[in-house]
């Protein structure tokens, strides 16, 4: 049986920079808190709260005064900043550079289109941490849209900034706009529709689908390693079973089972840009022993 892990799965830039900022501070104290997990995979959390880190949520800041807390790749909304330092915590900042970008982009035009009545809207997950980041910036009046039939929320008669949350599929990103751009056009028969499309989509998950989907093509079975609730992980295994209608989600190695395996001559091994590297070695180590078993 032969068994690959996918070399361009796994953290991205981002993550792998926060969790170094976190087992740096661990390392120095042993203790630190992490507003929100630090990254949405059960395995490695438990490996970092072994060493000492601890996740706290926004309503438990109060509980935390002069400790010192890191703030994770999502980023956070200026709220969480301003309490930060009426509590006296100490904040590693571990947001990643470009959602940083992106939220200082989101504050500039929400302040130049309110002059002109316009409106933010954000293409995201309501209750996302980079979502609540990003409408944070603009007094929380973006409005967020999840699917075409929210775009209802939108005035169409009125200008309209559109972003992404950085993690979003690029294609339901275009059909978005589409819509957005189709129902204000007739608002708009004598001048250009003000509509601003901001291509928001992070590269570093944009071009893992078309990636995951070539590695998906060349093996028998494909086992996809990640937390279920991480929202880069869905879009990815969904391209997965695209192209490998044997695509199984697992988030450890207890979770696969040996029936998968029957027949297949080869196994891919891949996972969302929070799955850590040993972890994928570990499902992978753990098929090669189901496998031999067999
Ligand atoms: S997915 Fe992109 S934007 Fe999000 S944390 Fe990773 S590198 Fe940063």
């Amino acid at each position: 049986m032969k068994i690959n892990i996918d070399p361009d799965s796994g953290f991205c830039f981002g993550v792998v920079s926060a969790v170094k900022e976190a087992e740096k501070e661990l390392k120095r104290s042993g203790n630190l808190y992490c507003l929100g997990e630090i990254v949405h995979n059960k395995a490695e959390l438990e490996r970092l709260q072994n060493k000492g880190l601890k996740t706290i949520q926004h309503n438990e800041l109060d509980k935390i005064k002069n400790q010192t807390m890191l703030i994770r790749a999502h980023g956070e909304s200026p709220e969480t900043y301003n309490k930060a330092e009426d509590y006296n915590i100490t904040v590693i900042d571990a947001s990643c550079p470009i959602v940083l970008k992106l939220q200082k982009k989101i504050k500039a035009v929400y302040i130049e289109l309110k002059k002109q009545n316009g409106q933010i809207v954000i293409f995201g997950e309501p209750g996302h941490p980079e979502t609540i980041g990003l409408v944070g910036q603009t007094e929380k009046n973006a409005i967020v849209v999840t699917n075409i039939s929210d775009i209802k929320k939108v005035d169409f008669s009125r200008p309209v900034a559109l972003f992404s949350q950085t993690t979003k599929s690029i294609e339901e990103y275009r059909n978005i706009a589409r819509e957005i751009e189709k129902n204000m056009s007739s608002h708009f028969p004598d001048t250009e529709t003000p509509l601003t499309v901001n291509h928001t989509i992070c590269k570093q998950v944009s071009k893992r689908l078309p990636l995951i989907k070539e590695f998906c093509k060349s093996h028998d079975v494909i086992v996809f390693v990640s937390g279920k609730n991480s929202s880069n992980g869905k879009i990815l295994f969904n391209g997965c079973k695209e192209k490998n209608r044997n695509s199984y989600h697992v988030e450890s190695p207890s979770e696969l089972a040996p029936r998968w395996f029957t027949g297949a001559s080869s196994v891919g091994v891949c996972g969302a840009t929070s799955t850590p590297k040993w972890l994928m070695e570990n499902v992978a180590n753990k098929i090669a022993e189901i496998t031999t078993n067999e």
